[in-house]
């Protein structure tokens, strides 16, 4: 079923792209102030269906949220355990088959994720 591009949907799609990376709640706070009255039910229900006609992607799971993600291209993660600032990375197929022979059922094509400190945890 297309989507219909209602003001909400613009709203919703419009914070995805200025954060890049952002959960629904994330996406709720943001949007809230902009057009006020939007709530959970309404964010949750426009992410999905962005995501179902392919203007979203979902990205890495953090501290039991999903992240949306702007760049619908198949890319991995890098994410701060510190701050859990997300960032998109690229990691090359040597990885996937190496994981492929240590991790039995491992799918080639699985968005990966890589914890560490990021640049600005690592100045604190
Ligand atoms: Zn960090
Ligand atoms: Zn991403």
């Amino acid at each position: 079923m297309p989507i219909r591009m209602t003001q909400q949907t613009k709203l919703v799609l419009a914070t995805v792209q200025k954060f890049g990376h952002a959960t629904n709640s994330t996406i709720l706070i943001y949007a809230d102030k902009k057009m006020p009255g939007l709530s959970a039910t309404t964010v949750h229900r426009i992410t999905n269906r962005l995501i179902t006609n392919g203007f979203l992607s979902r990205g890495p799971y953090i501290n039991n949220s999903t992240v949306i993600d702007a760049n619908i291209k198949p890319h991995d993660h890098f994410v701060c355990y510190k701050c859990g600032g997300v960032k998109d990375i690229y990691l090359p197929v040597s990885i996937r088959k190496s994981l492929q022979k240590q991790v039995p059922g491992f799918e080639g094509s699985t968005q990966l994720t890589i914890s560490g400190d990021c640049v600005k945890c690592l100045k604190h």
